[in-house]
């Protein structure tokens, strides 16, 4: 029972206040109000969720790749209580902090690759990406070659939605709408069952790292600031990196001497079995952006985990670096971070992912490749992606690629199952403390959905 219960409104009034007045994120709102408007979710606990009709639904997305501690932590609740009876609001500039704040920092330096020692932090992750790209062109600046200014990203990655982040991003659809920022360029991601299917994995691997150098070169090396990259890509489509595509990406960085920016919003905090995606990659960024798990979307909270060399730069020789945001390091959303980061620890969360929940899970998903419409399942800990094929056999993919995929994920909604449609990749990122019980509920259920959009199709 929440203080809004007490309006007694319908599920029907909810709709239609919620469609009368409310914009959503990344909604067709025309589309939305004629098929009745949103559905009402009104509460959670551990893997599951609530609607106003008393349906119990699976979140196999845990939110937007967000709650990794899953719902209903009273811990967090307790942190943010006391924080905000104790110190609600803060800021950060003009030579003040607040406790929670640069304990915050402090732990995250803990956790994070060796000589990463600062953090920046922001409201978000499209905030904390805005932050990357002020970072890389001060930096480049203050070391005297202010013509380094374009920063690559993928084909399909995704970085945040203001107007920088979906720059460096490469949805073009939002492109199209909003206009790409001069500064950005893009490769085609390493989408082996897409872009390398029938060549060697490893191989594709090297060939699509080589997709970068051949950019910096046509761009002009001296030119090139950045590269910037999820570890494995999610709302693009789930894009599982070849083993040797990584190592590659940091050799060409290496040689080019351009900064490499690691997008951790979806892959940190123990969502591939290690603290950071950069982990289970061996990757060796200079700038990793956080967000989402760091407070499993407890609170609105994100940052940059600054590596010595940027950091070095701007403190010795930047002056004041004229950026913040009025939320950087937020004390409430800090204190429940923090909170959020125990619990991880204390239950051993992210070793759980490493070394038993996550390998079954992948395991069980794996038992789906015999489904007549999946050509490919991928992924690593409790992220995956589970590909749709029109003809194995002939590598022929649907026609309209998100129209069955959507098809799909509307099956999955009605049986009471979370499941993300990205084209037509099901996308599945549970909350990390799902049980075996629960991954088995999931397969079965994703199993019953397969068929029934098989049978749409077939
Ligand atoms: N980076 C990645 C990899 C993401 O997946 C997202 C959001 O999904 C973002 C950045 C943007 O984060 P936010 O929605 O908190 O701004």
């Amino acid at each position: 029972m929440t203080a809004l219960t007490a309006f007694n409104r319908t599920t029907e009034q909810w709709k239609q206040i919620d469609t009368a007045h409310h914009m959503h994120p990344f909604t067709d709102f025309k589309a939305l109000a004629s098929e009745g408007g949103s559905r009402l979710i009104v509460k959670a606990d551990g893997p599951y969720l609530w609607d106003s009709e008393g349906e119990q639904i699976l979140d196999g997305m845990a939110g937007l790749w967000c709650v990794n501690v899953g719902y209903g932590r009273k811990e967090l609740a307790e942190a943010a209580y006391q924080q905000m009876m104790e110190l609600p609001y803060y800021n950060t500039f003009f030579k003040t902090t607040t406790m929670p704040a640069t304990e915050l920092a402090r732990k995250l330096v803990e956790l994070a690759p060796p000589g990463m020692n600062h953090v920046f932090f922001a409201g978000s992750g499209s905030e904390a990406n805005d932050t990357n790209v002020r970072m890389v062109r001060r930096y480049w600046t203050l070391e005297g070659q202010p013509e380094r200014q374009v920063i690559i990203g993928r084909k399909n990655g995704y970085h945040g939605s203001t107007v920088a982040a979906l720059s460096l991003g490469g949805m073009s659809a939002m492109h199209t709408q909003s206009g790409l920022l001069p500064g950005f360029a893009h490769i085609d991601p390493p989408h082996h069952f897409q872009l390398g299917w029938g060549e060697d994995e490893d191989a594709f691997g090297i060939r699509a790292a080589g997709w970068l150098e051949d950019k910096i070169k046509e761009i002009g090396p001296e030119k090139v600031a950045a590269f910037i990259a999820e570890p494995i890509q999610g709302a693009g489509g789930l894009i599982y990196p070849p083993r040797t595509y990584w190592a590659e990406i940091q050799r060409i960085c290496n040689e080019y001497g351009i900064l490499l920016i690691a997008d951790e919003v979806i892959c940190g905090f123990g969502r591939t079995g290690t603290w950071f995606g950069s982990f289970t990659f061996d990757i060796k960024p200079d700038l990793m952006t956080i967000a989402k798990g760091l407070s499993s979307g407890y609170q609105p909270i994100g940052g940059v985990l600054v590596g010595d060399r940027v950091a070095n730069t701007l403190i010795e020789k930047g002056g004041e670096f004229y950026h913040g945001y009025t939320y950087s390091g937020h004390p409430v959303a800090s204190a429940v971070a923090l909170a959020n980061l125990k619990i991880l620890e204390d239950e051993g969360i992210v070793d759980r992912v490493g070394s038993d929940i996550g390998p079954y899970f992948q395991g069980r998903l794996r038992e789906l490749s015999d489904h007549p419409i999946v050509g490919e399942v991928r992924g690593i800990g409790l992220i995956a992606g589970i590909e749709l094929i029109k003809d194995k056999a002939k590598h022929e993919f649907f026609p309209n690629a998100g129209k069955v995929g959507t098809l799909c994920r509307d099956h999955s909604f009605r049986n009471g199952l979370i499941m993300r449609g990205v084209y037509d990749t099901m996308v599945l990122s549970p909350p990390l403390i799902v049980t075996r019980d629960h991954v088995d509920e999931m397969v079965g259920k994703i199993r019953r959905v397969l068929d029934l959009t098989a049978k749409d199709v077939g």
